[in-house]
Order: C-alpha cells, then sequence, then structure tokens
C-alpha cells in the first residue's frame, strides 16, 4: 500500500519529511532538522509519531532527537554515528529492513558526505530518503568520506529505477544549477535549469526529484561524460566536487 510523504520547509533550507504507512497509520520522520516544527506539523495532520529515520549525524539532521523522543517515545533508528550528538535505539547498516506499519525501507549505505551516511530505499512505492548524498543537480559535500567513497555511493543511487522520487534533504538546487551550467552545456542541463529558476522564483520546491532526472542533468553523475580525460570515473568525480567546492555563483 501506499507511503505518505508530507514534506516541509525547516531552518534556513532543510525540509522536513513525515511519511504514513497507509495501510497502517504508522508514521516516522526522516530525519530531526527542528524538533519544535516537526510537532508543529504533527499536530497539523493528526497524526502520531512511531519513528525516526537518521540519515546521518549532522545536528540538521539528527539534532531534534531528544526532544522528539521525550516527546513523543518514538523509536530512533539510524547509523551508529548518531549517537556522536544524539541518541539512538538501533543502529542500522546496509542491507538492513527498517518496517514502517507495512511499508519496507532496505537501508543503503550512502556513505561519502559523513562516513556512516545512510539512505532508506522503498522499493514498492519507488521512494528514496537520500539524505546530504544525492541533491537536485548536486551531491553532499565530501565533509569525512573519499571523493571513491561518495562515487561508490552515488552509484547505488543510480543502479535504483529511474522512476525512483528522491527526496534530498536540503533546497540548494538554484545554486546547484548555476554550477551545472558552468560545467556542462547539454541543453536538457540548460533546459532544467531554466525551469528550477523559475520555480524558485514562484517560491515553489524542486524538491523531489527522480533518479532518471538526475542521471540525465546532474553534473556530479555525469562527471566521467564531462571529465573524460580523467584516470577514472572516481577521479572525474572528484575534479567536478572540487570545481564546485571552489565556485563562487
Ligand atoms: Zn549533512
Ligand atoms: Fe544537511
Amino acid at each position: 500500500m501506499a507511503l505518505i510523504v508530507h514534506q516541509f520547509p525547516c531552518l534556513s533550507d532543510n525540509y522536513g519529511f513525515l511519511v504514513r504507512d497507509a495501510a497502517t497509520g504508522k508514521v516516522a520522520t526522516v530525519d530531526t532538522p527542528d524538533a519544535d516544527a516537526i510537532l508543529a506539523e504533527l499536530g497539523k495532520l493528526g497524526w502520531s509519531l512511531d519513528m525516526i529515520l537518521n540519515t546521518h549525524w549532522h545536528p540538521d539532521h539528527a539534532g531534534g532527537n531528544a526532544a522528539l523522543k521525550t516527546a513523543t517515545g518514538a523509536e530512533i533508528v539510524g547509523p551508529a554515528e548518531v549517537t556522536r550528538i544524539a541518541p539512538l535505539d538501533k543502529a542500522l547498516v546496509d542491507g538492513d529492513v527498517v518496517m514502517l506499519g507495512e511499508t519496507r525501507f532496505e537501508v543503503i549505505d550512502t556513505g561519502g558526505h559523513t562516513l556512516g551516511h545512510i539512505s532508506y530505499h522503498d522499493a514498492k512505492n519507488a521512494i528514496a530518503f537520500v539524505g546530504d548524498t544525492l541533491f537536485a543537480l548536486g551531491c553532499g559535500r565530501l565533509f569525512e568520506g573519499t571523493a571513491e567513497q561518495m562515487w561508490a555511493s552515488l552509484q547505488r543511487l543510480t543502479d535504483l529505477p529511474d522512476a525512483t522520487t528522491v527526496y534530498c534533504a536540503h533546497e540548494y538546487t538554484a545554486s546547484n544549477a548555476r554550477f551545472a551550467l558552468s560545467v556542462d552545456t547539454a541543453p536538457a542541463v540548460t533546459e532544467r535549469a531554466d525551469a528550477v529558476f523559475a520555480a524558485r522564483e514562484r517560491g515553489e520546491p524542486t524538491v523531489p526529484t527522480s533518479i532518471g532526472a538526475e542521471k540525465a542533468t546532474n553534473p556530479f553523475l555525469r562527471a566521467p561524460l564531462l571529465r573524460p580525460d580523467a584516470p577514472s570515473p572516481a577521479e572525474a568525480f572528484a575534479e567536478i566536487r572540487a570545481a564546485k567546492d571552489g565556485f563562487k555563483g
């Protein structure tokens, strides 16, 4: 049965995600950017929180764990690294399965942004929550992992079906689009960038995206095409990532 996703802006540029298993009414939040905002959304929806699914330890993803645990008693699952800053009830690793009612999330190791970063994939509903690994037209910064690790993580995500709906944790798309235009002249990239700028002018979100759209236009995924002389795909990715880190757009 369906998974209902309620997306709302949080902090300065995060998204909050409340998900509800339609069959059983069980509710989870993907990450905890802002406990008060999440509690307010739960109140508006009339939902009660059963679970917290963390993607990584950064404060804008796990900082609300303690307050939400106190307020709701929800079970917290995520990578072990979360315990650096917040409570965790169960540590997850690659290949683990998390059940929210009848919805089955498979855990995918997507380390690189942080070493333990994970993503959650609901194959039946073709939905993935990817935290700060893959963004619309972008990818997470390499705070802890290597380019090689991040490239492998991105491959795990691009192995998912093209129609997979991808919920990334930040609205960074306009700035990502400016960078994409600086390294990629493909018409599909220009077209998408125009659509992104127009959507942001209208105040509309550009998240979610899809695996297919990212494969076609995301400069980090297209790195081997954009840097054909690089010795390996991971090194091509490293070059694009370094260019973005130094990009003043
Ligand atoms: Zn992060
Ligand atoms: Fe973040």
